[in-house]
């Protein structure tokens, strides 16, 4: 495309990589200024989003967890989106810095919450590669658990494919470590990286997330359903806890149900939202959504 625009398409996308690196170069220099001044609560707050089990019933699904969600509204840059962030976060190695605050904020909003609920609500947290990679990775958690008076099995960390791939000591301790405390493990976004068919069966994860791109184009694409089915079905054999992220129409629902998924995420059932509308939740429909 850009070649047959010739010289004009050259200069707009020559425009755009600029641009992409500026707000980068400012995502950069803003997260900076957070972590330097250790301001965090002012501009980041953790979001929730339930996670859902069919309760035997056709509309009426039980809240089984919650999935910490970061949000960030910066003065200069408004609202930006953790798709956006993160990453950058990530590359540019301040990630660790967030995850004291984030670990610490969610836990003190699950002990919060977990005043509204008796059952066994579990807390999903993502974790990201160099997360997993720090070396008192699970020595803080542990320490942070405690001083939330929180049990570790009912904490759910969620990790990608891509930082199981990693041949570095550091995360296969950290994870013997956190299965060790009881801490469970999802893998998320499944079905976007590499994570071989042994790998899945010799990783210490319960849970796995199938990505939300497979579910957005189940009434699209014909062969993705195809990969949907060859997913869950693996998951069964494997005896993982399937999950469907993105879940946003009763079509997908039905198509997931189908075949025999039985927990799901997304907008169908509820955006993340923050704690008290959370709590709201749970007062006053008894942890489950019934969908119209
Ligand atoms: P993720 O962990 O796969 O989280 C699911 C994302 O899908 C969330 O986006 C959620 O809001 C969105 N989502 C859920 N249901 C639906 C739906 O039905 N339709 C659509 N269109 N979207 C849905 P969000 O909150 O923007 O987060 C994006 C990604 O940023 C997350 O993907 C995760 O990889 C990362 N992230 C977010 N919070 C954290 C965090 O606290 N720590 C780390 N390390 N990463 C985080
Ligand atoms: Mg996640
Ligand atoms: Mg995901
Ligand atoms: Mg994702």
């Amino acid at each position: 495309e850009v070649k047959n625009e010739g010289k004009a398409g050259y200069k707009f996308f020559a425009q755009q990589m600029t641009e992409r690196s500026l707000k980068r170069l400012q995502i950069v220099n803003e997260l900076k200024e957070v972590i330097e001044a250790q301001s965090f609560d002012e501009q980041f707050t953790m979001h929730y989003q339930p996670i859902l089990a069919s309760n035997g019933k056709v509309n009426n699904f039980k809240i089984i967890g919650v999935e910490a969600l970061i949000r960030w509204k910066n003065p200069r840059l408004g609202n930006v989106s953790p798709a956006e962030f993160i990453p950058i976060a990530e590359e540019s190695h301040l990630i660790n810095y967030f995850n004291k605050w984030i670990i610490d904020r969610t836990l003190g909003d699950f002990n919060e919450i977990s005043k509204f609920h008796n059952n066994g609500l579990y807390l999903s947290i993502n974790v990201s590669p160099l997360g997993l990679k720090s070396e008192d990775f699970a020595r803080s958690l542990q320490n942070a658990l405690l001083e939330n008076h929180l049990n570790p099995r009912n904490i759910q960390l969620e990790i990608t494919e891509t930082s199981l791939m990693d041949e570095g000591t550091s995360i296969h301790k950290n994870i013997s470590a956190l299965v060790g405390m009881g801490v469970e493990l999802a893998i998320d976004d499944f079905g976007t990286g590499y994570a071989s068919l042994n790998y899945l069966q010799n990783i210490p994860a319960q849970t796995i997330k199938i990505d939300r791109s497979y579910i957005s184009k189940i009434n699209s694409d014909v062969k993705n359903k195809d990969m949907i089915r060859a997913i869950l079905a693996m998951g069964k054999s494997l005896n993982k806890n399937m999950v469907a992220e993105g879940v946003e129409t009763s079509e997908h629902l039905e198509f997931l149900r189908q075949n025999d998924c039985k927990q799901f995420q997304g907008y169908l059932f509820s955006k993340p939202i923050d704690v008290d509308s959370l709590i709201d939740i749970f007062s006053k429909h008894n942890m489950e959504i019934t969908l119209p």
